[in-house]
């Protein structure tokens, strides 16, 4: 200690050194480029967000949200965390939590996956189960009262991030790029559960002037969706989804509609099928979201090769595929939710080979 005072700043300093070197013992995620054979002028790039760690993009956010707690004050020596998150932002700050020496809940709906749970407590997690999601923000409340650090991911996941660059996923992207032959994307194509991705994406190509266009790949009938098109942040999702980490049903706090210039809605059973078909390109599975950034990028590529423009699309795989053994890879599952794929794939596959979307008589 060198003041007088013992402030917790001590603390704060050697957490901060913590949190550093696990960035810098982290290697960024790798621009994966596929080729399809449909789509000779266009270059399609995946950023591996699966790589990280903790399994997906959320490692970026978590990383974040422990450094804005720390360099606000908020977050002190022994003191609990808590989320509402049963997904793969609990499964990151979990993660961190125990890289730092601190205890972690994640308050989540008691019909969460029985495999997540097992994750995140295996990870020395607590999961603080309600039976009515509606109850998650008083169990939220209930444990700041008693002291916990809400990371609060929905409200600051847009402020968290550094959008002018500090290495965010945004200047990762455009920096991996310089030496292709479109480094300037045409499209750079994500999607939006909290809304931390596309915000700091679309402010980042604003403030690099490229022309790129950002798009957000969602669920149909998702409240990003519906929210967008009429500008109306009141809106909500007009029918639920499978996917996971996006298809929000209310418009988040962090949802930016101004920097978004497109939203490419997509069917679960088409999602699946372009997780399945990212299987077979890369030879890893990725979540079913991974798959509905594939199948919005193939629409934006058929546009772009219908009107004869080229160019590069760019997009993310969002997590590891591991997590959905039991739902988007299992045919039980998927018949359980009367979900057919076989269509859709050879839709997908049609797609790639000849570099026109299906008919629309044909997808009906
Ligand atoms: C969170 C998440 C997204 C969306 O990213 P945001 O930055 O939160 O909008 C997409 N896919 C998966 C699997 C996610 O967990």
């Amino acid at each position: 200690m060198s003041g007088a005072i013992d402030d917790g700043r001590d603390w704060i300093h050697r957490t901060l050194h913590t949190l550093e070197r696990e960035a810098l013992r982290s290697a960024d995620t790798h621009l994966l480029r596929l080729d399809f054979p449909g789509f000779a002028d266009i270059a399609f790039y995946f950023k591996d967000e699966a790589a990280h760690p903790s399994g997906s993009l959320k490692h970026r956010l978590a990383r974040s949200l422990y450094l804005y707690a720390l360099c606000n004050g908020r977050l002190r020596a022994e003191q609990g965390v808590v989320d509402a998150s049963s997904g793969s932002t609990a499964i990151s700050e979990a993660w961190f939590a125990r890289l730092l020496g601190l205890h972690f809940t994640a308050v989540m709906p008691a019909s969460t996956a029985p495999g997540k749970i097992r994750e995140l407590r295996a990870l020395d997690a607590t999961c603080d189960l309600v039976d009515d999601p509606a109850q998650v923000a008083t169990r939220i409340a209930a444990h700041v009262a008693d002291g916990a650090c809400f990371l609060d991911q929905f409200g600051l996941a847009e402020r968290a991030t550094d959008w002018r660059g500090n290495n965010n996923i945004a200047e990762s992207i455009i920096a991996q790029l310089a030496r292709e032959t479109n480094p300037q994307p045409a499209w750079i194509v994500c999607g939006a559960g909290t809304g931390g991705t596309s915000a700091t994406i679309g402010r980042y190509l604003r403030y690099r002037r490229l022309p790129t266009r950002l798009c957000v790949a969602e669920p149909t009938g998702g409240a990003f969706a519906e929210g967008w098109r009429r500008c109306d942040r009141s809106a909500g999702a007009s029918q639920p989804t499978l996917i996971e980490g996006i298809g929000r049903q209310r418009v988040e706090p962090c949802f930016l509609f101004d920097i978004v210039d497109a939203v490419e809605e997509v069917d679960d059973a088409a999602s699946i099928a372009g997780a399945w078909l990212l299987r077979e390109r890369t030879g890893y599975r990725y979540g079913g979201s991974s798959g509905t950034n594939l199948v919005a990028c193939l629409r934006l590529a058929a546009r772009l090769h219908a009107s004869g423009q080229g160019g590069a699309i760019v997009s993310l795989l969002c997590d590891r595929g591991e997590r959905y053994d039991d739902t988007v890879f299992a045919a039980d599952w998927l018949a359980a939710h009367g979900i057919d794929i076989a269509p859709w794939r050879s839709r997908l596959q049609t797609c790639i080979d000849t570099g026109a979307w299906p008919h629309a008589a044909a997808v009906a």
